[in-house]
């Protein structure tokens, strides 16, 4: 008698085979057979449904809000069994004592989270990240976890304050070298970093690991093949070359997953040139991997927090700046005068490129395009902004969509689909919900990816990437981790704004549409109708990685 049988569904295995309809037993929280099946202690009738591994988000920034929510809201009702925290290095371990106001200031002002949710909420038993993860395992998740070591914590952690002014010496990267094994030892899935000029901390400084000189890189990609396993991921400022990546990928033998590729309209080869020059680098026999996003990417923001514009190298004056002398600045001619200098000359990769038609006045519904009527868009913004104290709300469609070039790139040889950013810039956006997107969009509407082609891309391919074994497919003794759906419904709903997070901060929050089920580990998280469906928290910290 199996635990559980799924009779009568469409299995798509994950492994890009075609679907076939069929039965799935379940037992002892794992896959027992697949076709058809003796009798299970519950039965479930799944015409009309599909089933599939569960998704495997890779790229995600739960690591603070897992130590409060360890249900990682709202991925796992997003069809989410295993997340991969700690991407882009922003970890929260290692941190000591004294700098965990600083790396909290760091997260508020680089990923969107709020510095009161932040402080009423995170669970700082730990110091080191093997004792975060010996955490997390403790405390349990409703999803698996795996958890990147971080390069800017890590170092925080050995140069204090100056982490974010210079460059590492010798003994500094020595120091970080043996922390960085340590954590590969006690289970981190790789090493995560930042060159892009996106990701500023606290007072506008730069991110630490943006500090680093290729030698550091170099050096401490140079611990995952000593450890024999992990990844290398990065987001990739447009200075940094596929050419250097391409020889760490070489030193290392280690995959290297490199992001954010999203496709930018007003220069829209840049994307391709770099997928092309990753596939180059394949095809000399290193695992490169270009990071992108089905989602187009838009955020809502007010310029309390610009995020979209601190990117850029003619903001920088305003990056420290708060109050009236923030106001001050945004007033001043020549500061204006640089932004639009800079928004006219074309960029590799920009997050904003001055696209006024695709900035939104949220209250109005009125583009910036459009309210400037003859008058110059970024006066018409910042003016605006400023009679309205800084509070109007903006919201732009940035990146990624041209859905012709989107397309191109989810079926790229070596894309990888990635970058929902779940857990952060919890005001601006929220792509938890992305691979529920790729299963209604861009298979049902668009036909872009086959339904096999597309579930493998959310499963077995990540899984394979990251070492992650025994998961992402439906085959027998592996663990049993599913998505029941009805694939004539997929797909997220709209997204809503909530004041759920501690201290009653806002966030907004993602549903999803035509979800039957989700399983983690052979236990039922998520009900027929999308409810919370166990108190118990069935995921497991996952430490061990293939090779
Ligand atoms: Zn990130």
């Amino acid at each position: 008698m199996h635990d559980l049988v799924i009779r009568n569904a469409l299995l798509v295995d994950g492994l890009g085979s075609p679907p076939r309809r069929g039965d799935l037993a379940v037992s002892e929280g794992k896959i027992a057979e697949i076709g058809s099946s003796g009798k299970g202690r519950e039965e479930i009738d799944a015409a009309g449904l599909a089933l599939m591994p569960g998704i495997i988000d890779n790229h995600t920034h739960y690591d603070a809000q897992i130590t409060w929510d360890p249900w990682a809201s709202p991925s796992p009702a997003l069809g989410v069994t295993t997340a991969v925290i700690g991407n882009c290095g922003f970890t929260i371990a290692p941190c000591r004592e004294s700098d965990r106001e600083l790396v909290m200031r760091n997260l508020t002002q680089v990923e969107g989270m709020s510095l009161a949710a932040l402080r009423a909420g995170i669970r700082w038993d730990f110091e080191s990240l093997p004792e975060y993860l010996d955490m997390l395992e403790r405390r349990g998740a409703a999803l698996n976890i795996a958890c990147f070591a971080g390069h800017s914590s890590i170092r925080t952690y050995v140069m204090g304050k100056a982490a974010s002014e210079r460059a590492a010496n010798d003994e500094e990267i020595f120091l970080m070298r043996k922390i960085l094994l340590e954590a590969l030892q006690a289970g981190a899935v790789g090493l995560s970093t930042t060159t892009s000029p996106a990701h500023n901390g606290e007072g506008g400084l730069p991110m630490p690991s943006r500090l680093a000189d290729e030698a550091e890189l170099r050096a401490l990609v140079g611990c995952l093949r000593e450890a024999g396993r992990g990844v290398f991921m990065l987001t990739k400022g447009g200075q940094t070359r596929i050419a250097f990546l391409e020889s760490l990928a070489a030193d290392s033998a280690r995959p290297v997953v490199i992001a954010a590729l999203l496709h930018s309209s007003t220069n829209p080869n840049a994307v391709f040139e770099d997928l092309e020059r990753i596939k180059e680098a394949n095809d000399r026999g290193h695992r490169l991997l270009g990071a992108v996003s089905c989602c187009p990417l838009a955020m809502e923001f007010t310029l309390h927090a610009p995020y979209v514009l601190e990117g850029l190298e003619s903001w920088k004056p305003a990056l420290p700046l708060k109050g009236e002398a923030f106001k001050k600045k945004l007033r001043e001619k020549e500061f204006r005068n640089a932004i639009r200098a800079e928004l006219s000359r074309p960029a590799h990769f920009r997050l904003f490129n001055g696209e006024w038609d695709k900035v939104q006045v949220v209250e109005s519904q009125r583009t910036i395009a459009e309210l400037a009527a003859g008058r110059d868009p970024l006066d018409t913004m910042l003016d605006l902004a400023l009679e309205e104290d800084l509070d109007t709300v903006f919201n732009a469609l940035l990146l990624n969509s041209d859905e012709d070039a989107v397309g191109k790139m989810l079926r790229h040889p070596c894309s990888l689909v990635s970058l929902s950013d779940a857990g952060a810039h919890l005001t601006f956006f929220n792509d938890a919900g992305f691979g529920l997107h790729l299963l209604g969009h861009w298979v049902r509407e668009l036909g872009v990816l086959t339904l096999a082609e597309a579930v493998r891309r959310l499963t077995s391919h990540p899984a394979a990437v990251f070492g992650i074994g025994e998961r992402g497919a439906l085959r027998p003794g592996y663990r049993a981790d599913l998505l029941l759906f009805d694939p004539a419904k997929i797909g997220r709903g709209p997204v809503k704004r909530t004041f759920d997070l501690p201290a009653g901060e806002p966030r907004l929050t993602a549903q999803a549409v035509g979800v039957h089920g989700v399983w983690v580990n052979g236990t039922r998280i998520v009900g027929p109708s999308g409810e919370r469906a166990s108190e118990r928290l069935p995921g497991e910290l996952l430490r061990r990685f293939s090779a």
